[in-house]
């Protein structure tokens, strides 16, 4: 597990688009899993402003959404597959054909789940999955105790995360319980990783994911067995790690570069 450290949201986000910048030059056709939410809002604004700037194209890159809330509509402003429009694709030169999202009001959710893997594999596979964690540990929509065999699958969230994520949902229009997620095996099998968090919010999630158990309790644990998983993290969402804490006094002396670390299972 690579840990990059950076002082804040702001420098997650320089980071995280420089690592998505430099796997799309790499490789043009990348497959990528995109995740939504706050932690990575600010990287995609950056990876507009190098689709702007022409450092990057995303004219053969597929991207495939990491999950969706169940029952509601794509074109919702709600859904998973509205933000990633909203927030990036709608920006740059990416083909509709390349876009892939869970269909929410899909009536036949193993029908959908199972295309969905389907498709996964006619590419060739996820080359990054980019990825947050929610306070509980989860990853996408894997709650802790759920199954670490699981693959595309209907998703129960759990209260904390329905807590978390009712702050984006009126009264009209309520926070869904129920939702289709890429599985723990789904994110295992993509060639890299990519996981950002950010805020002391986020800091119990992260000791455990670094330093716990590897459990279902708390299901980014899992990511410590995958051999190319690259975390970006904040000073806050750190705090809790010591070893971390120690290793990064160099902030103390005022150095604006991320410190990379290269951490045994
Ligand atoms: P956040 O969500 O990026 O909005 O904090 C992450 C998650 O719940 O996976």
């Amino acid at each position: 597990m690579k840990i990059i450290a950076a002082k804040d949201y702001a420098g997650i986000s320089n980071e995280t688009a420089i690592i998505i910048k430099n796997q799309i030059v790499a490789k043009p056709d990348s497959v990528i899993g995109f995740a939504t939410g706050e932690s990575p809002a600010s990287t995609y604004k950056k990876l507009i402003a190098m689709y702007k700037e022409k450092l990057i194209s995303f004219k053969d890159v597929i991207s495939f959404n990491l999950d969706e809330y169940l029952g509601v509509p794509k074109n919702n402003p709600h859904s998973y597959s509205y933000y990633m429009r909203d927030l990036l694709f709608k920006h740059v030169d990416i083909k509709e054909e390349n876009i892939h999202s869970l269909d929410g009001m899909s009536e036949d959710v193993i029908c959908e789940c199972l295309s969905y893997e389907r498709r996964i594999k006619e590419v060739g596979g996820i080359d990054l999955q980019i990825l947050g964690i929610g306070r509980n540990g989860h990853i996408g929509f894997n709650e802790p105790g759920e199954s670490y065999n699981a693959r595309t699958h209907l998703a129960y969230l759990d209260k904390i995360t329905v807590k978390d994520n009712a702050k984006y949902f009126t009264t009209t229009a309520k926070m869904p319980t129920k939702a289709l997620s890429m599985g723990i095996e789904t994110i295992m099998d993509s060639k890299k990783i990519l996981l950002l968090a950010s805020g002391s919010e986020k800091a119990e999630a992260i000791y455990k994911t670094v330093c716990g158990e590897i459990s279902p309790a708390c299901p980014a644990s899992i990511l410590r067995l995958h051999p190319k998983v690259t975390l970006v993290l904040d000073l806050e969402s750190m705090v809790l790690v010591k070893k971390l804490r120690s290793k990064f006094n160099i902030w103390k002396e005022e150095t604006k570069e991320p410190v990379l670390m290269e951490m045994e299972n």
